[in-house]
């Protein structure tokens, strides 16, 4: 039971890795993070669902755009994949599990994970 749930957690933390990416990308250039959908940075062609699925779409892929066909840098899936690593490993510091959930539980994960997404925010601008 415990390994689903820091399997749905990795996952979070994936989609979270996914918006870490766009939101590095994104910031410095001044381009709104919420509401202009992901899109390539080469052909500016809109990404479709499959496209932003975490991990799976780069490996699918292979690393390509599915558009234009152009390289898309590892970094993504390494964020993505340590996002999830993260995501879980803090889970574990906390003592994070559902036998025993709690509100201070719940109260502690997500502000670790709120202050390692600003960490992440900060450092990269
Ligand atoms: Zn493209």
């Amino acid at each position: 039971m415990n390994l689903f749930f820091y399997l749905v957690l990795f996952m979070i933390g994936t989609l979270f890795g996914s918006f870490y990416t766009l939101a590095v990308y994104r910031i410095p250039k001044r381009q709104d993070i919420i509401h202009t959908h992901s899109y390539c940075p080469n052909c500016n062609h809109k990404l479709g669902f499959l496209d932003l699925i975490p991990i799976l779409s780069y490996l699918f892929l292979k690393g390509k755009c599915r558009y234009c066909e152009e390289k898309i840098r590892p970094r993504y899936l390494i964020l993505e994949i340590l996002s999830g690593m993260l995501f879980v490993l803090i889970a574990f510091l906390v003592k994070f599990n559902l036998e025993d959930l709690n509100s201070i539980m719940i109260a502690q994960y997500s502000f670790l994970i709120l202050y390692v997404t600003f960490i992440i925010l900060i450092c990269r601008n």
